[in-house]
C-alpha cells in the first residue's frame, strides 16, 4: 500500500513535469515564430488572413461583364528636375511612375519599387504593358544608395530594372521582404538585405524599417505567399517617409503610427481597385487611401499606383478625381494628399 502510494506520487509528479516541459517548449516556440509565419513556410497578414482568391474567381472577373472599362489615355509628363536631383545632399522626391519614386533625403538616394521597362509581366511579349513611359531614363538616375522592394509582383519588382541598377551601382543595397533574398542571389545580385516586419536597417543617420500591410505575393503559379510583402518606413533627422507598396485597408496603418510615430510624407496607393469584390482585399480605393492617411497621421501624402499600367477595371484617370472628391467630402485640405505629374520632382526643402 505504502509503496503503491509512493509510486502514484512519483507518477503524478513526473506527469506534471512532462506537461510543464511541453508547455514551456510551446511558449518558446510561439515566442520564436511570429504569428505571420506559417509552418508550411508561407506568410499571412497581421489579421491572420491570406489572399485565397481561386482561379475560378479570377476567371469570373476576367470574363465577367465589366461595370467600367479602363482605356489607356495620355497623361501629361514633365522632365524630372535633374539639376536638383544631382545636387549634393539633395532633398527631393520624383515620381517615375506607378510605385517607383526617387527619394533623396539629404544623405541617401533611394529608389522605391523601381520599374523602368515596358511591361509588368514574366514574359516580354504579353502581360500588362505600360501606357505611360517611365519618367526617368536609366541614364538619368543619379548614383543610387538603396533600393526598397515592397513585394515580388511584376509591377513592383522588374528583373531588367534591378539588374541594370545593380550593374551600374555596384555599391547599392537592395532592401527586400523576408524570403526574397534568394531570388536576387539567383540573379547574381548579391548586395541584398531581407527584413521581417518591424525589423530595421540603419545606414548613417537613416533608419529603414519594414512595416506590415495587407497584401500577398507570387511570381509563378506555385509560390503564393512564400515571400513577405510590406511597406518601407525611412527616417533620418531631416525627414520621414513611408512607402506602402501594395495594400488593402487594414489596422496595420494605426499600428504603424503607434510603433513608429507620425511621418512627414506617405506614399499611398490609390489605384487598381475595381471591381471591389475582387480587389478589395489587396488594393485600397481612394476612400480607404484617405483613411490610411488619417490612420498614419501623415503630414502629407502622395497618391501612387495609378496612371501607368492597366491592372484593373477602373477608368485610368479616376483615382486622382475620386481622391480629390474624398478629401473634399471629409473637409480635408486637398493640398495635403496630392497626386504628381509623371516626372515631376518636388523640392522637399520648399515643401
Ligand atoms: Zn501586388
Ligand atoms: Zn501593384
Amino acid at each position: 500500500m505504502h509503496n503503491s502510494s509512493r509510486f502514484g506520487k512519483i507518477l503524478f509528479l513526473s506527469l506534471i513535469f512532462i506537461l510543464l516541459t511541453i508547455a514551456m517548449t510551446m511558449t518558446e516556440n510561439t515566442k520564436k515564430t511570429p504569428e505571420h509565419h506559417l509552418e508550411n513556410g508561407t506568410f499571412v497578414n497581421t489579421n491572420g488572413t491570406a489572399n485565397n482568391k481561386k482561379l475560378k474567381e479570377l476567371w469570373k472577373w476576367m470574363t465577367g461583364k465589366k461595370e467600367t472599362k479602363a482605356i489607356p489615355i495620355e497623361f501629361e509628363m514633365v522632365d524630372p528636375d535633374l539639376k536638383l536631383i544631382n545636387q549634393d545632399k539633395s532633398f527631393s522626391i520624383t515620381w517615375i511612375g506607378h510605385a517607383s519614386f526617387l527619394y533623396q533625403n539629404k544623405e541617401l538616394n533611394i529608389l522605391t519599387d523601381p520599374h523602368l521597362t515596358n511591361r509588368a509581366s514574366p514574359i516580354n511579349f504579353a502581360g500588362p504593358q505600360r501606357y505611360t513611359k517611365p519618367a526617368m531614363k536609366f541614364e538619368e538616375l543619379p548614383k543610387i544608395d538603396f533600393i526598397t522592394i515592397s513585394h515580388n509582383h511584376y509591377d513592383h519588382l522588374d528583373l531588367k530594372t534591378v539588374k541594370w541598377i545593380a550593374k551600374n551601382n555596384p555599391d547599392s543595397m537592395f532592401l527586400v521582404p523576408l524570403g526574397l533574398k534568394k531570388w536576387f542571389l539567383d540573379k547574381s545580385i548579391n548586395n541584398v538585405i531581407e527584413l521581417d516586419w518591424w525589423e530595421s536597417h540603419i545606414i548613417n543617420d537613416t533608419k529603414i524599417t519594414f512595416t506590415p500591410v495587407q497584401h500577398w505575393s507570387s511570381r509563378t503559379l506555385f509560390d503564393r505567399n512564400q515571400t513577405l510583402w510590406g511597406g518601407w518606413h525611412i527616417k533620418n533627422n531631416h525627414h520621414s517617409l513611408i512607402h506602402l507598396g501594395d495594400t488593402g485597408y487594414s489596422d496595420d496603418f494605426k499600428e504603424t503610427f503607434k510603433k513608429l510615430g507620425p511621418v512627414d510624407l506617405a506614399l499611398i496607393p490609390i489605384g487598381a481597385y475595381a471591381p471591389r469584390w475582387f480587389m478589395q482585399f489587396s488594393h485600397m480605393n481612394p476612400n480607404e487611401a484617405v483613411q490610411a492617411f488619417i490612420d498614419l497621421k501623415a503630414e502629407k501624402a502622395i497618391g501612387m499606383h495609378w496612371g501607368t499600367f492597366i491592372l484593373t477595371d477602373e477608368p485610368v484617370d479616376e483615382p486622382p478625381l475620386k481622391l480629390e472628391e474624398e478629401l473634399e467630402d471629409r473637409s480635408l485640405d486637398t493640398k495635403s494628399f496630392i497626386t504628381m505629374i509623371h516626372g515631376q520632382t518636388i523640392n522637399l526643402n520648399k515643401d
